[in-house]
């Protein structure tokens, strides 16, 4: 199975989550794919309320996930010519996923994920200024 697919396989099966609607099939799909550690500790950080929907000022929206060294910006849905249609600034998303392919994504990408299917995610609006610092914040921890 090429990476296109599996990606696409993703897709649907959390599309068929729904608000009250996540159902044991669906779980253990997911435990097969990403691993039921991975899935355990994604559902965990939702349960924490960690999964963040920044609305900025201009409409659109930005996730962020409250990790345990800091939070980190996840991109779930980037262009679908992407080999990886999703990205997270965690350094497991760079080393498991990017570099060593163990994994297919991190923790915060499949709680983001997940946390928008069951419109779970903690909803902020956020003015400029307050885009403008967490971005900084975060593009600190990349280089770091
Ligand atoms: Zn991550």
């Amino acid at each position: 199975m090429s990476t296109i697919n599996i990606y696409s396989v993703i897709r649907s099966i959390l599309d068929s989550i729904e608000p009250g609607n996540f159902s044991d099939e669906t779980i253990e799909k997911l435990g097969v794919l990403f691993s039921e550690q991975l899935l355990l500790a994604a559902l965990d950080l939702i349960d924490r309320d960690c999964v963040i929907k920044y609305i900025l000022p201009w409409g659109s929206s930005h996730f962020g996930v409250l990790g345990l060294t800091g939070p980190y910006s996840v991109f779930p849905n980037l262009h679908h010519s992407c080999p990886i249609p999703f990205f997270c600034t965690c350094p497991a998303f760079s080393y498991a996923v990017l570099i060593s392919q163990s994994q297919l994504t991190c923790k915060h990408v499949l709680a983001t994920l997940i946390a928008e299917r069951l419109s779970k995610c903690v909803v902020r609006n956020t003015d400029s200024d307050e885009f403008i610092s967490l971005v900084s914040q975060q593009n600190l921890q990349v280089n770091t």
